[in-house]
């Protein structure tokens, strides 16, 4: 496979409600949508999950389109691509930057399965043919309202809710929800709002029956993650603190965490995300699919990686409708009876709506090899 042209496309689009977590709010989600077409036509998507600014991460929507631009890009064109786990190769040399790679990458990896007219799903060695849907609840101005907006969920069949906490909004939250949803699956992330000062505080949720506790502590860390989880019954998963292969096996080795967040985008692509659930798989971790407010591309590769065995948990997996009036891709990515089909279709198994695609674009830009002869 030689890429032949990579399009870039800079869009926004207004999230149906505001999502509120202990980094700030969003009320417009901007992306970056990659479109990596080869020498014969043949076009894969792929998404680069950075937002707009430096919140979940370091790197924004304008340093993602940097990297991509200068460093990324230019040594796609003129490789020969036998497999697309050889792009993280031709990535190697640059530092970091997990969601540019990851946007180019998987883009890369739709292409080659639209090649060999075959799912994504299958391509990465999926084996599921549905996945559980979770949803993920931003922070509400008042309890009542939380408790609204997990009713309407539960009636659109998700089974699992994930709540964001930050300190002044934990134990009694996390109680009201108990109290009114005794039997819910419920999880809370608390995106590194916490120190391991508050060890004895976060134990009171022990008594709640949490699935998990994600990310209390810095999103450097994995010693003190280790040192929280002596004291925690309540397993924590890590989100933020797991960039490669490595910080896994070493946060495992530790003990920093019982549970493994995947996100394509903050690992890098998919040959990390794959090399990920192999380790996990291997030592019997639970792991699920973190969100990141993507449009269907994003969403679309995340059913992907959701459909490998070691996928146990319900991801942040959603329908298009949580979170956008009107998606870029069609279908719509659907849940019925809280979960998601995977697509049998080739690559991510969806198609992109270009005439809304236009619509939401703010800046769009094509490279091909020639710019870089
Ligand atoms: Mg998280």
């Amino acid at each position: 496979m030689r890429i032949r042209r990579i399009t870039l496309h800079h869009i926004s689009l207004r999230l149906r409600s505001p999502f509120v977590t202990s980094y700030g709010a969003h009320t417009d989600r901007e992306t970056i949508v990659v479109e990596a077409e080869d020498e014969n036509g043949v076009t894969g998507w792929g998404e680069c999950v950075a937002f707009a600014e430096p919140s979940y991460t370091e790197e924004t929507v304008v340093t993602a389109w940097h990297m991509m631009e200068r460093f990324l890009i230019p040594s796609l064109f003129g490789a020969d691509i036998g497999h697309p786990r050889e792009t993280a190769l031709l990535f190697a040399k640059v530092k970091r930057n997990q969601m540019a790679k990851a946007g180019l990458e998987t883009a890369v990896w739709d292409l080659h399965a639209r090649l060999h007219g075959m799912p994504l799903a299958r391509a990465i060695g999926g084996t599921r043919t549905e996945i559980e849907s979770g949803v993920a609840v931003g922070l509400q101005p008042s309890a009542g309202q939380l408790h609204a907006a997990i009713e309407r969920y539960l009636n659109d069949g998700y089974k699992r809710v994930k709540v964001k906490i930050k300190p002044g909004h934990d134990v009694a939250l996390i109680r009201g929800i108990r109290e009114r949803f005794p039997d819910l699956a419920l999880m809370a992330d608390a995106n590194s709002a916490y120190t391991l000062e508050d060890a004895a505080h976060l134990a009171q949720l022990d008594r709640y029956g949490l699935m998990m506790i994600e990310q209390p502590l810095a999103a450097d860390d994995i010693i003190d993650h280790a040192r929280l989880q002596q004291q925690l019954a309540t397993p924590i998963c890590l989100d933020e603190s797991l960039i490669t292969a490595e910080d896994v096996r070493k946060a495992l080795s530790l003990g920093s965490c019982r549970v493994v967040n995947v996100k394509i985008g903050r690992v890098g692509g998919w040959s990390e995300a794959i090399r990920i659930h192999d380790l996990c798989l291997a030592r019997g971790v639970p792991l699920w699919c973190g969100g990141m407010l993507e449009t269907g591309i994003g969403r679309a590769h995340n059913i992907a990686l959701a459909s490998l065995p070691g996928f146990t948990l319900p991801g942040d997996i959603s329908a298009s409708s949580r979170y956008w009036e009107r998606d870029i891709v069609f279908p719509e990515v659907t849940v019925r009876d809280g979960k998601i089909a995977v697509s049998a279709e080739p690559g991510i198994g969806y198609e992109v709506d270009r005439d809304y695609l236009q619509k939401v674009t703010l800046h769009r830009q094509t490279f091909t090899g020639s710019d870089f002869a």
